[in-house]
């Protein structure tokens, strides 16, 4: 009985040591883990207070550039070339939006996203390659005839937002396993709650370019136009340049949109536009739809012969141009005014008040005309 006790009490011992040992190669491995697991701590901390700055921003430039440059540091230690795609919403095609790279002498050829990018887009998945040379899924020879520079591994993912793919982040190394799962985890949660901020700001952009454009015609707007004439007056006066103003209105368009209807009066006035564009493409102007069926051109450098001259050109080629409305030929004209920059003038206000007297007076007498004040 008493052997008995002494024989379980001595198994117990054992027990006892083993658990001990367990728990302190437990031990052991937690404290190899412990910097890890405190760096991947401090990785989401600093990703909470970016993703909170971003989420309050309206500016794309600086939501990219506060994104670029997290993945670059905190990912790569500010070794690995990262990239931030932005995908072009009339061609689905990647547009190399920013980069950041330790190198400078590092080129990067593709703008328009290379096979890896291509990937992420078909799949719209997060991908990481941790040594290329053992990656099957990609074509290893035909990617180094087309890369400017070698690539071992990589990461990459998508900001994807209501199944569509708004741009991709990505870092490539020259070192194989540069990249682990937790970097792909870390880039993909980072990617994941930044695509709202990155659609907020395109969003932003697009209605501040609508009030820069005139919606039907591409043209500057009205409003454009009045601030910049605002700001280029009193430089103008400083510096005695001749500036000039034109002022251009189709003429009877009304009967147009009565006999066609609204929509090919629309169509007029939108290739109209397009003409306007490419004929003062090659000089310095800026060209807005002032209003309806009326446009106002500014005129930098350009004297009072040279602006008649222009506008006498432009006159005859909206003449001769051809508009096919239901597949029919129709022809518009135009009456111009102009009026180019004097000391006599007073102040912007002014100079559009002589334009538009110059066009009244090209209406008076007879249209399809130019008159200059
Ligand atoms: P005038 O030779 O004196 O300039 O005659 P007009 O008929 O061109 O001039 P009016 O100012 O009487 O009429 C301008 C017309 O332009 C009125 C409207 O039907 C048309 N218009 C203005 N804006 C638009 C537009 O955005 N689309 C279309 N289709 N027509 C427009
Ligand atoms: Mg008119
Ligand atoms: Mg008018």
């Amino acid at each position: 009985m008493y052997l008995n006790r002494r024989r379980l009490l001595s198994l117990k011992e054992q027990d006892l040591e083993e658990n001990i040992n367990k728990i302190s190669y437990d031990i052991q491995c937690l404290e190899k883990l412990k910097p890890q697991l405190q760096r991947k701590l401090g990785r989401y901390r600093d990703l909470r207070l970016v993703v909170e700055k971003i989420n309050k921003e309206l500016s794309l430039e600086y939501v990219v550039e506060t994104l670029i440059s997290l993945a670059f540091e905190i990912i790569s230690d500010k070794k690995a070339l990262t990239c931030l795609y932005l995908i072009d919403p009339s061609t689905h095609k990647p547009i190399l939006t920013s980069t950041k790279k330790q190198d400078d002498s590092v080129v990067i050829k593709s703008k328009e996203g290379d096979i890896f990018d291509y990937w992420v887009l078909k799949h719209t998945q997060p991908l990481l390659i941790e040594d290329l040379s053992k990656d099957f899924r990609f074509d290893i020879e035909k990617i180094k005839k087309d890369q400017a520079r070698p690539i071992s591994s990589l990461i990459a993912a998508p900001f994807v937002s209501e199944e569509s793919v708004l741009g991709i982040l990505r870092l490539d190394s020259q070192e194989a396993n540069f990249f682990n799962q937790d970097d792909l985890s870390f880039l993909s949660t980072l990617c994941d709650l930044a695509a709202v901020a990155l659609e907020n700001a395109q969003l932003y952009l697009k209605t501040e370019e609508l009030a820069i454009h005139d919606d039907l015609t591409s043209l500057f707007t009205k409003g454009y136009f009045l601030e910049r004439l605002k700001e280029e007056f009193p430089r103008a006066l400083r510096e005695k340049s001749r500036h000039s103003l034109m002022m251009i209105d189709i003429d009877y368009f009304k009967a147009y949109n009565d006999k066609y209807g609204h929509s090919a009066g629309d169509a007029i006035l939108k290739n109209l536009g397009m003409m306007l564009n490419e004929f003062f493409e090659d000089r310095d102007a800026v060209v807005c739809r002032f209003g309806g069926e009326e446009f106002a051109v500014l005129l930098f450098g350009v004297e009072r012969k040279e602006v008649q001259d222009l506008a006498e050109k432009l006159r005859h080629r909206i003449q001769m141009q051809k508009f096919i409305i239901r597949r029919k030929e129709t022809f518009i004209t135009v009456s111009i005014g102009t009026a180019t920059l004097s000391p006599e003038v007073l102040d912007e206000q002014d100079w559009l008040k002589q334009v538009d007297t110059a066009l009244y007076q090209a209406k008076q007498k007879g249209r399809n005309r130019v008159c200059h004040i």
